[in-house]
């Protein structure tokens, strides 16, 4: 069932026909609060009163006209200086190719040197997000030369990819910020962990290692992005064994899982921040969510018969 779902989110002709189907728009509802950015901010202040952090994601990946890109950039901005204006506790998470990584690594890099420059102006981190594997490599080296230009910046990790333990130690120097997710992929054994246990393991031990950098005195922001709180409270298990106080990390979720999660974590004094998308282009974003737990395919025919 992963697998199909992973294999429809990268149909080009299902990427073209679902999303205008009326039942796709409402199923989709329950993971975006709506497309455009003004039902993101909306969404940002209730969280914002529970005393969650937000982060702001515009979907859209893989742009094939260059000029499209700059209109990404310039949405962006627009909504750094919303979540100003609304004094919101939130910051943006973006993908390279949604800025044109795939057509200009240079203006690429112009546009996330612009947006981490607006949000160094109210003290936020701008992140970058993991796409596929085949951006593992480029998108750590962009990371790198984007850090040294502007330290409010932050990455996510896969656990499920081989590589990341020394992506962390590689990165480690650079006074990071990382979010560590599982990995939404579809990734071949040869350089991704595909056993459940064993993404959980090396999702683990990466948490760990960088809990202990933190402890040696290494300046590092650790975001852990799961909504596996079993996980969460094992990382915390070793957080105290180490002595490392529970500010020393964060836990990042998407809206609309495990809501009651994110507000018990964040009453038991975790700080939590949930993720907002919002945007038309959901299509592969949402697939990618089904994938993560195939229950949802049920859950999605429900909401769309009911
Ligand atoms: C803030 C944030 C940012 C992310 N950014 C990236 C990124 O840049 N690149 C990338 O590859 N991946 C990203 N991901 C996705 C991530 O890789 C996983 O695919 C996703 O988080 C599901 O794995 P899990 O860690 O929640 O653990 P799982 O073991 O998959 O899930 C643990 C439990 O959480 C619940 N759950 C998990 N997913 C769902 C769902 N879709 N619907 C309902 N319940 C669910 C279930 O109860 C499940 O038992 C991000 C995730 C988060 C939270």
């Amino acid at each position: 069932m992963r697998s199909l779902l992973l294999w429809m989110a990268r149909n080009p002709w299902l990427r073209e026909r679902l999303p205008r189907l009326w039942f796709a728009k409402r199923a989709v509802r329950r993971f975006m609060p709506g497309e455009d950015a003004e039902s993101a901010l909306a969404a940002g202040t209730q969280f914002q009163i529970e005393g969650i952090g937000t982060l702001y994601t515009r979907l859209g990946e893989n742009l094939t006209r260059i000029e499209e890109a700059d209109e990404v950039a310039t949405h962006y901005l627009g909504v750094m200086n919303e979540i100003r204006e609304r004094r919101l506790d939130g910051e943006v998470s973006m993908k390279l190719t949604q800025l044109g990584f795939d057509l200009d690594v240079e203006r690429t890099f112009e546009h996330a040197s612009a947006l981490a420059s607006k949000a160094a102006e109210s003290g936020r981190t701008l992140w970058v997000d993991m796409e596929g594997s085949a951006y593992a490599e480029s998108t750590i080296a962009f990371y790198e030369r984007l850090k040294a230009a502007h330290p409010n910046t932050g990455i996510c990790l896969q656990a499920y990819l081989k590589r990341t333990a020394s992506d962390v130690e590689r990165l480690l120097p650079l006074a990071p910020q990382i979010r560590l997710v599982k990995g939404a992929y579809a990734e071949p054994p040869a350089i991704a962990f595909q056993a459940r246990h064993d993404v959980d393991a090396n999702y683990l031990a990466l948490a760990v290692s960088m809990l202990e950098a933190a402890r040696a005195g290494t300046r590092i922001r650790i975001g852990l992005g799961t909504h596996d709180v079993r996980l969460i409270e094992q990382v915390a298990e070793h957080a105290d064994a180490l002595g490392v106080p529970r500010a020393a990390f964060e836990i990042q979720m998407l809206y609309g899982i495990r809501a009651d999660q994110q507000r018990r974590l964040n009453a038991a004094g975790f700080r939590v921040l949930a993720l907002i998308a919002y945007g038309e282009a959901w299509y592969p974003w949402y697939m990618r969510r089904l994938a993560e737990r195939p229950a949802n395919v049920l859950f999605a025919l429900r909401q769309i018969l009911g």
